[in-house]
């Protein structure tokens, strides 16, 4: 066990942090890892850690014992001071939230209100649907208070009953003889697991769980605007809370499909459009579309390939506030690839009239000549 991080350091506390700075030190890592939120693969290990962190330091008992022996091999007799060894003591990860949002700290009352997990759906929109906005019908699969027994598990006309081996506290204490005293160790009721009812006749419904999976409609309005990656909060709208408690919330995660044409930035667009070579020497005027319509682009005499053309309040309305963001046109020269013996021959009595190098028609490549020119030199 000597390659376990100091607790403290886990944590990120001070040694003489208080009981109530350790809390939040735990609640703000404890989420920040928690595995139905972080997906990086290493989360469920940090979380256990700081969760085991938090165990012995929340309790003043561990934590003295903590700073004065340090860590130590629980194969040595503190069997179980992690509270995480996987024996049935910690209910899943799920049980951690109402430690959160029940606000009863520490020990939790196995029978108070447990508030409902969280849940995440991912919906891929298409690209105009971001830009637009859309109304949309979703269905979730989600845990639900059974209606048949109302949430307590038991067969209608019976109840729970107050368990008998732990009195209805949930919780077991173990007694063990260690070098260091004795010590007393927590752990849920493997009669009743650590729920403190013990339910004789069970719910036909929910076979005594109190909750029942369900597929849920929900109407989403995404509102326009939003982008690749946004986050939309129902609240409310995550798995049934217990024993009364209050629904989690269900995150939508927005994917935003590409378009052919368009690409977005933010709230301004991008497209690429071609002009002959003709156009961008002797100027046009051309149609480019944009999200809603088509509008006309005056290209004038000489324009370079690359070039940009803004088309203001051409782009997707802003998420907050009021206005667009415009779309920017890049022109693209395209060098004709097949051409008739005419065309051919009047290009090149245009070069002919035109002169010897592209640069003496051109301004705007001089200096890329000039440059050209200096490493043919060698320079
Ligand atoms: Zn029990
Ligand atoms: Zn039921």
């Amino acid at each position: 066990m000597a390659d376990k991080r100091d607790y403290y350091e886990v944590l990120g506390v001070g040694k003489s942090a208080s009981g109530d700075e350790i809390k939040k030190a735990y609640r703000q890592l404890a989420r920040k890892y928690h595995p139905d939120v972080n997906k990086e693969a290493d989360a469920e290990t940090k979380f256990k850690e700081v969760k085991e962190a938090y165990d012995v330091l929340s309790d003043d008992g561990q934590r003295a014992r903590y700073d004065q022996f340090g860590h130590v091999d629980p194969n040595q007799g503190m069997g179980g001071a992690g509270g995480f060894s996987g024996n049935g003591d910690f209910g899943g990860f799920g049980d951690i939230f109402d430690m959160f949002f029940g606000g009863n700290g520490g020990r939790r009352d196995p029978n108070a209100p447990q508030r409902g997990n969280d849940l995440q759906y991912s919906m891929t929109i298409e690209f105009k649907e971001a830009v637009f906005g859309k109304e949309t019908e979703i269905t979730i699969p989600r845990t639900e208070s059974c209606d048949t027994c109302a949430g307590s598990g038991a067969k209608p006309g019976t109840k729970p009953e107050t368990c008998s081996v732990c009195r209805g506290s949930g919780q077991q204490e173990v007694v063990q003889n260690t070098p260091f005293g004795r010590m007393v160790n927590r752990r849920a009721c493997s009669n009743c697991s650590g729920t403190g009812k013990v339910i004789k006749e069970k719910c036909g419904t929910c076979h005594g769980a109190g909750k029942v999976k369900k597929q849920r409609k929900i109407n989403v309005r995404i509102p326009a605007g939003v982008d690749d990656g946004a986050q939309i909060r129902l609240s409310g709208e995550g798995e049934g809370g217990l024993r009364g408690g209050p629904p989690g919330d269900l995150y939508i995660v927005i994917r935003v499909k590409a378009h052919d044409f368009f690409e977005r930035e933010n709230d301004d667009i991008y497209c690429e459009v071609p002009l002959t070579f003709v156009q961008a020497a002797l100027g046009d005027e051309i149609e480019i579309p944009t999200l809603t319509e088509k509008v006309k682009l005056k290209i004038p005499a000489g324009t370079q390939t690359g070039t940009y053309f803004r088309l203001k309040g051409k782009g997707v309305p802003k998420l907050r506030g009021y206005g667009q963001g415009d779309q920017h046109v890049k022109v693209t020269i395209v060098t004709p690839t097949k051409l008739s013996d005419e065309q051919k021959d009047l290009l090149r009595q245009f070069g002919g009239i035109g002169g010897e190098s592209p640069a003496e028609n051109n301004e705007h490549h001089e200096s890329i000549f000039e440059k050209m020119k200096k490493a043919f030199r060698g320079e």
